[in-house]
């Protein structure tokens, strides 16, 4: 069977009983944008109908002022989308939405389905007619595959049918739901937003940096194997699956979530600043300054930092501005493509002994650069450390990795990869310190873009595709 590979980030909005809820939702997916910014959209519930606006871009592009007053009534559901290998469509963007036997559907999705492509084909046979790509269509068409007045009934029986990861919002013509799939792979959390009248709002979010923006109080997680569901009765959970482990993504704490969230009950920024530390108790060295690759290796080197009693500096300055329609120069100038977004500055690195961290190493492209330009700005030694063991595997999970091939720790030896490089030494974080640095067992956590221990089956999408 042909497989595709979609590897979709995104993150996912809900907001119940609030008369601002698409600009609430709005916000939120503002302060989520890191997780997509491919596409963004909102499906607003007025009246028992659906109205939707989504568009390709990001969220501030996407949405004017009218759009946001269109969205009207009191709940609404959105989500923001990126994926490398899917093709950027419109078709694509979500919530994707349907008129189903029982009124309106839409879905908004985090996370990727594993069986997706054996329950796409499946799906077809049964006359099914796909429009989007996404596995999120598949959700759709399951529930439509299960009609029952209630739509919790079709959900639940949808649901089982999944394997991989999903946080998902759905919403109804009367009900919003929220649903994570039994081993929690991506983050989900509850939180609450007290309206002028003394009424509460529900929210629910992919990351809890959502809730600072629009003023909500943090609740709790979804659990795993959770499905949340809100309608005129009042909120309802129910544990629709259980599973011995949880598979949390160990890489939403060293890269892809915001610092300032708490995914799965950890503050990022926390478990970050603890991987630097472990770091440096891992591999010491001999060094001046301690400086990280901004923004992603900012919070692990504080924390070598702090452990080590080496300064901290910002030896390379970001430019915030770059944006996508920065036009390539006609002459190719040296290193001009990072440059343009990380400039080493010689005031800090001339004749030191540098430490630089990041978060991850994927495919040693962006270090190789890095290095070079800090030893241009006059750099004596520059010693490489990464704040997460090589990245061996891809993940099939939702979180943009390249296939095997691209992944230099998963082709070469450590000492190839420095070379590669141009460090005078690379080290990175074992997997042992840093489950030892979040403090959790390892059983609680995917890892498998370290340990190729995918925790469940991967329908073809074997590890080394
Ligand atoms: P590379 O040049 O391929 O080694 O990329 C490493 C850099 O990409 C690091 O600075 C990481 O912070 C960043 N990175 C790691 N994973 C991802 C991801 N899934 N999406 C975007 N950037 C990433």
């Amino acid at each position: 069977m042909k497989q595709r590979h979609w590897r979709e980030e995104c993150g996912v909005i809900g907001i119940w009983n609030s008369p601002d809820a698409a600009r609430l939702a709005y916000l939120g997916l503002y302060a989520m944008q890191h997780r997509g910014q491919e596409s963004a959209g909102i499906v607003s519930l007025h009246q028992g109908k659906h109205i939707t606006h989504k568009g390709l871009g990001l969220v501030g592009e996407v949405f004017q002022d009218a759009d946001l007053e269109r969205l009207t009534g009191r709940t609404a559901i959105g989500h923001v989308r990126y994926s490398t290998t899917g093709e950027n469509l419109i078709s694509n963007a979500q919530p994707l939405t349907a008129t189903l036997f029982n009124g309106p559907v839409a879905v908004a999705h985090n996370g990727n389905i594993v069986n997706s492509e054996v329950l796409r084909q499946e799906l077809k046979r049964q006359g099914s007619i796909f429009h989007a790509t996404s596995d999120t269509e598949i959700i759709l068409h399951l529930i439509s595959k299960n009609p029952s007045d209630d739509l919790l009934v079709s959900l639940k029986e949808s649901l089982h049918r999944l394997e991989g990861a999903f946080s998902l919002m759905v919403l109804s013509k009367d009900i919003m739901v929220a649903a994570r799939d039994p081993l929690g792979f991506r983050p989900l959390v509850l939180g609450r937003k007290e309206n002028e009248d003394g009424s509460w709002a529900r929210v629910v979010a992919s990351e809890s940096c959502a809730f600072d923006l629009i003023g909500a109080e943090y609740d709790r997680e979804v659990k795993p194997g959770e499905i949340f569901w809100v309608d005129a009765s009042g909120e309802h959970s129910e544990l629709y699956a259980e599973s011995p482990r949880t598979a949390h993504c160990i890489f939403e704490h060293i890269y892809f979530a915001r610092p300032d969230s708490v995914v799965f009950g950890e503050s990022v920024y926390g478990t970050r600043k603890a991987f630097g530390r472990q770091l440096a108790k891992e591999n010491p060295v001999e060094a001046d300054v301690v400086i990280p690759v901004p923004d992603s290796g900012v919070a692990a080197a504080l924390g070598y930092s702090m452990e080590s009693g080496i300064p901290f500096e910002l030896g390379i300055i970001r430019n915030h501005y770059v944006g996508r329609t920065f036009i390539q120069p006609q002459q190719s100038i040296r290193d001009f493509g990072v440059k343009i977004k990380l400039n080493p500055q010689s005031a800090v690195l001339k004749d030191k002994r540098v430490i630089v961290i990041d978060d991850s190493l994927v495919r040693g492209t962006t270090s190789r650069k890095i290095i070079n330009l800090i030893r241009q700005a006059g750099a004596r030694e520059v010693h490489l450390k990464i704040a997460a063991p090589p990245t061996t595997g891809p993940c099939h999970y939702g979180v943009d990795t390249p296939q095997k091939a691209q992944l230099i720790a998963a082709q070469q030896s450590i000492e190839q990869i420095r070379s590669y490089v141009g460090a005078d030494s690379l080290s990175y974080l074992s997997i042992e310190g840093l489950f030892k640095a979040i403090n959790r067992g390892h059983n609680e956590f995917c890892a498998a873009c370290f340990d190729g221990k995918y925790p469940t089956p991967l329908f073809g999408h074997e590890a080394g595709a």
